[in-house]
């Protein structure tokens, strides 16, 4: 071998392949892909950012003190016992940096968010997957009967992404009961603002009960914030100092630090928009079952329509609307589409009724 070989399992993840970008038919989409929310920022937000860049010459504070702390006040935990990622999805790695490697086996279900396997295979573990169950929802008692002396981490997804139902705090409770205290349950929260099923888990009321228990936050999806990479999470004080040792030093931006707070002081507001996203998810999912679609329950900012055989032509029906529709596609399995404006779901809602099959 003459050139530099990657890790075999590095080699063996697929090469990124980017999202559709910019005009689609010289027309600006519809991005429905990226569960993303479709409102533009606050005010007081941009105006947080605007003074966070007049510092932009300086490192950021590495620990993100600050916000730290009004998580962990917001929590009712100690700051030890939160820690902040350049996304919810960095913290999520370096959870799984700190506690699995080669050898060892992280369990999920499947199909769950598509970050999981990757993740998992970064640090060398090997990726277990349970099938959801015929509602689409977590199969908690068999993600428990797949826990071997191997298993080191666990990711529940709450609600599920793509596919929508969240796990109900019966199911997570008898769960934690059947898991060994030395394997690391990750409960996933990222769309838990837009939960109304009354029965879903919070891990807001779970956390301090379990040593192995890591709740993550994001402030990407309800709280708009996708393009600035912050989230959180929170966990004993033993698994957040493991995890602290893990992170990129200064990979949360003191733009984002200061933007996350700006946030949080103007929660009341952003919920009212996360109402007015679920009265559209309200809305969505009445019109397709109506429409004769069969959707599992969506508690999150999505919905999931499994088209199977028939997803391709989904997504290049979507693809050819006059204004293009871009969602989520999953091969020969369905197809995963953001709830957006009152006015680009009703695009979607035409598209949908214009189609002479049914999933
Ligand atoms: C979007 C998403 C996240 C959050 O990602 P960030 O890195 O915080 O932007 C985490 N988990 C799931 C399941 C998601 O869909």
């Amino acid at each position: 071998m003459t050139t530099p070989q990657p890790l075999p399992n590095v080699a063996a993840l697929p090469p990124y392949v980017p999202g559709a970008r910019g005009l689609v038919n010289g027309v600006t989409p519809i991005k429905s892909s990226s569960n993303e929310n479709p409102l533009p920022p606050l005010p007081s937000v941009l105006e947080a950012l605007a003074t966070a860049g007049a510092s932009i010459h300086r490192y950021p504070d590495m620990y993100a003190t600050d916000l730290v702390e009004r998580l962990a006040e917001r929590h009712g935990v100690t700051p030890a016992e939160v820690v902040v990622g350049g996304g919810s999805v960095s913290a999520l790695a370096h959870v799984l940096q700190a506690y699995a490697g080669p050898g060892n086996e992280v369990v999920f279900a499947w199909r769950s968010f598509e970050a999981y396997p990757i993740l998992t295979l970064l640090t060398g573990a090997s990726p277990v997957t349970v099938p959801l169950d015929a509602d689409a929802r977590h199969d908690l008692p068999a993600m428990a009967a797949a826990i071997t002396e191997r298993t080191k981490v666990v990711m529940v997804c709450s609600p599920n992404n793509p596919t929508g139902p969240s796990v109900h705090t019966d199911e997570f409770v008898a769960f934690m009961g059947a898991v060994p205290e030395h394997v690391v349950v990750v409960l996933d929260e990222a769309y838990l603002e837009y939960v109304t099923d009354p029965e879903t888990v919070h891990g807001q009321e779970m956390i301090g009960r379990w040593p192995n228990l890591v709740v993550l936050r994001t402030f990407s999806k309800a709280y708009g914030l996708a393009g600035l990479r912050v989230g959180y999470a929170i966990a004993p004080a033993a698994i957040i100092t493991a995890v602290r040792s893990c992170v990129t030093p200064f990979s949360v931006s003191g733009v984002a630090q200061f933007a996350a707070i700006a946030s949080l002081d103007a929660l009341p507001e952003l919920l009212e928009r996360v109402d007015g996203i679920v009265a559209e998810r309200a809305r969505v999912v009445a019109a397709l079952a109506a429409d004769g679609w069969n959707l599992p329950d969506s508690q999150g900012n999505f919905v999931w329509i499994a088209a199977g055989d028939k997803t391709a032509e989904l997504v290049a029906h979507f693809g050819a609307q006059p204004r293009p529709i871009l969602v989520r596609p999953f091969t020969n399995e369905g197809v995963r589409l953001t709830i957006g404006t009152p006015a680009e779901n009703d695009a979607a809602l035409s598209a949908l009724a214009g189609l002479t099959w049914r999933a």
